[in-house]
């Protein structure tokens, strides 16, 4: 196939442990997927969580044990950290059962969904799309992609972020209003999921604002660290 100009580079994560990198497809992210989150935002913690979407290419991979650096983006006064669990598929399907949803699953992965809190809010009140407030570039910090056979990612894994050293975030993925199963099914019923897509699962509560300077910790139980500067 001969192209006008050469096609960029396939967004990629690095594979935990490996030297291969996992290629992405899509990014899919879970609203309000913890009832306290849910009701920081103004809902009730009991309405059906919805989904919205990022480029694949705002992915930002975080090498394990390296401090990743995110420059502060334009057009906000308001970048807020979401720490979340990603899935990562490894297995296409449309409408694909709950029961069956596990056998999609590559492996895991914990994510920053970052957020221009001020525009994803102006969007909101004028019945607009989040795309700038949400789907800007290297909006998707991630760490390594760890596979399912080799992550022990309990039930009940903790789930935290700490900015400059001070507990931001903290909940347990027991909490997840949608379960995994759940994520994978209801997105399918909207998208054909293909190999490389990623999902991020939802933020427990305690989002709040981040200034250049400021270091990120995040962890999940059994997939280790994201840490990430804003410069
Ligand atoms: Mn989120």
């Amino acid at each position: 196939m001969q192209f006008v100009f050469p096609p960029p580079a396939p967004a990629a994560v690095p594979v935990a442990g490996d030297s291969v990198f996992f290629p992405v497809h899509r990014i899919y992210c879970v609203g309000r997927n913890y009832a306290e989150h849910a009701r920081e935002m103004g809902g009730t913690g009991r309405e059906a969580p919805f989904f919205f979407m990022k480029p694949a290419d705002a992915v930002l991979p975080v090498p394990i044990g390296a401090i990743g650096q995110m420059a502060y983006p334009t057009q906000t006064a308001d970048l807020q950290h979401e720490i979340e669990l990603v899935i990562a598929v490894g297995k296409g399907g449309h409408d694909i059962d709950a029961e069956a949803a596990l056998q999609h699953v590559w492996g895991y992965a914990v994510g920053l969904d970052m957020t221009r809190r001020d525009l994803q809010g102006e969007a909101k009140k004028l019945g607009r799309p989040w795309c700038t407030g949400k789907g800007f570039d290297y909006s998707a910090p991630i760490g390594p992609i760890h596979r399912v056979a080799q992550c022990a990612l309990a039930a009940n894994a903790s789930i935290e972020l700490k900015v400059n050293g001070s507990v931001r975030q903290h909940s347990t993925l027991d909490q997840l209003i949608w379960s995994i199963p759940e994520i994978i099914a209801y997105c399918s019923k909207f998208y054909a999921l293909q190999p490389g897509d990623l999902i991020f699962t939802g933020t427990p509560a305690g989002v709040a604002a981040v200034a250049p300077g400021d270091l990120l910790e995040g962890a999940i139980a059994g997939l280790g660290a994201l840490s990430l500067r804003i410069v």
